[in-house]
């Protein structure tokens, strides 16, 4: 397994949309594990391909507290959705904002899962909200875009300077050291 980089907003990869999966190989389930293992050293509860510069669609979850419900999801598809569930979101693509969104309570959500198994899941809360946030990154969509304009371009200016300041700081170390 490896840790793969996660890319953060503004970057404009993360507005790739992912092209579905023909089959689910050893590569996916490689892609798989990866996602899994990057997710949980985070840490987060969500990590989709898109994110790590990976243009297919996969994603992976787990909302369990002791990181026992890993659950992979290969070219997943909201059949239904109902009710509103506002909720707190962050985004690892995003790092150090939370901001309200509003989203589906409850969904009906289908896809493969890591054995190449069709798979119907029907989950509220915090899975679907999880779950309909990581589809969107799939989509290039990511949750800052339901904030307001203003907000959106404040977070923008931010984690571009942070970007910066991280980019020049091994080098202002190597001059130092
Ligand atoms: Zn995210």
């Amino acid at each position: 397994m490896a840790l793969l980089k996660i890319l953060e907003f503004p970057d404009p990869r993360l507005r790739t949309k992912a092209t579905p999966v023909a089959e689910v190989d050893d590569e996916i389930r490689t892609l798989i594990d990866n996602l899994l293992e990057t997710m949980y050293a985070a840490p987060g509860i969500g990590l989709a391909a898109t994110q790590v510069d990976v243009h297919r669609r996969v994603l992976v979850t787990d909302v369990s507290e002791d990181k026992s419900q890993p659950l992979a999801l290969v070219n997943p598809e909201i059949l239904s959705k109902d009710g509103v569930e506002v909720m707190e979101e962050g985004c690892l693509s995003v790092p150090g904002y939370y901001e309200k969104v509003a989203r589906a309570d409850s969904i009906v959500v289908r896809f493969l899962d890591r054995d190449g198994n069709e798979q119907t899941l029907e989950t509220d809360g915090l899975l679907a909200v999880c779950i309909q946030h990581e589809i969107d990154h799939l989509d290039g969509k990511l949750f800052v875009d339901y904030l307001s304009q203003l907000k959106r371009q404040r977070i923008r200016k931010r984690l571009l300077k942070d970007q910066k300041q991280r980019q020049s700081e091994p080098e202002a170390q190597a001059a130092g050291h």
